[in-house]
């Protein structure tokens, strides 16, 4: 039964039974009244007149006349007062009397017959009290059952919708709010069990019915997140590279197996651990965590990997997102990605050692020819007419470029072999830059380039080896003279700023794109459209030979203007 329908009944029930109760109260109340007010007015009137007549009676004797007047008066009132059956009857035998003793006023015997009559008057009506106080006593019990009856109806009732009433209202509710709650608590398998035919037991079905839907779509998601994550997990361990998933705290999110391959733990010993406290324990990851600032990628990392010496480039993601709503961007952690380039490095070096032996074989059949060609010019020789002259002076052009190109690979590879020797002591400032200018001086000469020294005095000695600082100063020089037009001035400077001594060769040139400037200390890099026959090998070598001395170099260009090619190396 509905709620609704049950709580109109009951409280329905309740209203007509308590109607019904006031009906028959009032009805008794009123039948009790009517039985009292009947008594006093049929019987307790005619005894009060009764009683005035006998007294009246006895006046005669005294008062005559005013006896018999008040005598005729209450006789009168009786006459009018007949209720009872024979009342009427012995009045008129009063009334007869009456008029006997009114014609002889000392008969006592009439008298007697009038007190006989009035008594018998007074009895019946005083049998008539009796019987009538009896009906109403019984009105009254009849009266008092009616209302316990209906009485304990009601109360029952009320008794009951009491009991049952609030238990069938709040425990549906109870059952339902703990069910929410579970509901809220992220347990989607909750149901509740009332199967009432009634509002609850409607609220139940759809309460289930939702409860059925958010499992599904809980688990759905569920199925799908973890299928997600899966695939992620097995892309990122059949990636050939090592990698590692960090918060933002450090702690390791993910690691795939080749990672765990190179630093030598397992799984269980990484994952939700701060790589900070493994790398207490672990070189390697040590200098994994070590963050991008210290030009890491620069120099590729050697680990002892897959049974060999490899080489790996390590690069460090930070990985950002959106969150939904919002347009700032937020960091949430960093990926580090060590790239395997051990067989590029295998070809870099099968390449250098190549470059090395074939520079080295070459550069001792140049030199003979090299000889070989100042022999011929010697007259002793034998006279050369000028167009022989013409071809040795190419030949020589050549071989001098050839010695030169073979020269800087030779370097190169040393250079990138580590087997290049700097002889670093207290070197001479001015004597490098004068060693330098005079061996360019002929190739300026041809181009009526003018080479100016412009150097403060007293300049203390620096830290450097001072053929090869002089060799970065000639190439500098050299490719000056080349980008420079004839009859124009390449001005070499030199000065302190703090504890550096600074060289500085200034042509006014052609100068370089901006877009190349980073790009020319590049190996085999030469900017599009410039001197062919070089190697694009000479600013990437000096910048080699000037780090190996821990000092910096630098170029500051203007398209069209000219180009400042320095150095700066350490005083003593
Ligand atoms: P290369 O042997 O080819 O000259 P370098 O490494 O010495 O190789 O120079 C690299 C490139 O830088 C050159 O190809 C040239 O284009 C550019 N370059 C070097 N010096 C100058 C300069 N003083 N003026 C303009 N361009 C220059």
């Amino acid at each position: 039964m509905k709620i609704k329908t049950k709580l109109n009944l009951g409280v329905g029930l309740l209203f007509l039974l308590i109607f019904i109760l006031t009906l028959v109260s009032a009805y008794y109340i009123f039948l009790i009244k009517n039985d009292t007010g009947n008594i006093l007015k049929a019987n307790y009137n005619t005894l009060e007149y009764s009683r005035n007549m006998l007294l009246s009676l006895d006046e005669i004797a005294f008062n005559e006349n005013k006896a018999i007047a008040v005598f005729e008066i209450n006789l009168k009132k009786q006459e009018a007062n007949i209720t009872e059956v024979n009342e009427d009857i012995l009045t008129k035998k009063l009334e007869s009397n009456f008029n006997l003793l009114k014609q002889n006023k000392s008969a006592e015997k009439i008298k007697a017959q009038i007190r006989q009559n009035i008594f018998e008057i007074m009895r019946l009506n005083m049998n008539a009290i009796k019987i009538k106080s009896d009906i109403a006593k019984h009105t009254a019990e009849t009266a008092n059952l009616w209302i316990a009856v209906v009485g304990t109806l009601c109360f029952l009732i009320a008794f009951n919708l009491l009991i049952n009433l609030p238990n069938n209202i709040a425990n549906p509710i109870k059952e339902l709010t703990a069910s929410i709650k579970e509901i809220a608590n992220k347990n989607y398998s909750e149901r509740v069990n009332f199967w009432h035919h009634n509002e609850f037991g409607d609220l139940a079905k759809s309460f289930n019915t939702m409860a059925e839907k958010l499992q599904e779509y809980h688990n759905s998601n569920l199925y799908k997140l973890s299928f997600e994550k899966k695939r992620l997990e097995t892309l990122i361990n059949n990636m050939h590279d090592p990698i590692i998933g960090l918060d933002n705290q450090g702690v390791i999110l993910f690691i795939n197996d080749q990672a765990l391959k190179i630093i030598g733990m397992k799984q269980e010993d990484v994952l939700g651990k701060l790589a900070a406290n493994l790398a207490l324990t672990n070189d390697l990851m040590k200098s994994l965590i070590i963050s991008e600032s210290d030009n890491s990628k620069a120099h590729p990392m050697k680990i002892f990997a897959d049974a060999k010496e490899s080489y790996f480039e390590k690069e460090m993601v930070n990985i950002t997102i959106k969150p939904t709503g919002e347009d700032e961007s937020i960091s949430i952690g960093n990926v580090i990605i060590l790239r395997n380039i051990t067989v590029f490095k295998e070809l870099d070096f099968a390449k250098t050692n190549f470059i090395a032996t074939v520079s080295h074989e070459l550069k001792t059949p140049i030199s003979s020819i090299k000889m070989s060609l100042q022999l011929l010019e010697n007259k002793t020789t034998g006279i050369l007419n000028e167009e022989q002259k013409h071809l040795i002076e190419s030949i020589k052009d050549d071989s001098q470029r050839l010695l030169k190109i073979t020269g800087e690979l030779l370097e190169l590879s040393q250079l990138e072999t580590g087997n290049i020797q700097l002889n670093i002591e207290k070197s001479n400032p001015y004597e490098i830059v004068h060693y330098a200018t005079e061996a360019v001086k002929v190739k300026a000469e041809q181009k009526q380039i003018e080479i100016s020294i412009d150097a403060e005095t007293d300049l203390p000695n620096v830290k450097a080896d001072a053929e090869k600082t002089s060799w970065v100063l000639i190439n500098f020089l050299t490719n000056a003279i080349t980008y420079s037009p004839e009859n124009s001035e390449i001005v070499v400077k030199l000065k302190q700023i703090d504890k550096q001594i600074i060289f500085q060769v200034i042509d006014s040139g052609k100068g370089i794109d901006s877009r190349y400037k980073t790009k020319v200390f590049d190996k085999y890099f030469q900017i599009p459209g410039s001197n062919k026959s070089g190697t694009g090998l000479g600013l990437a070598i000096s910048k080699e030979f000037i780090e190996a001395q821990n000092g910096t170099i630098n170029v500051e260009s203007e398209l069209g203007l000219g180009s400042t090619f320095s150095i700066s190396l350490n005083i003593v």
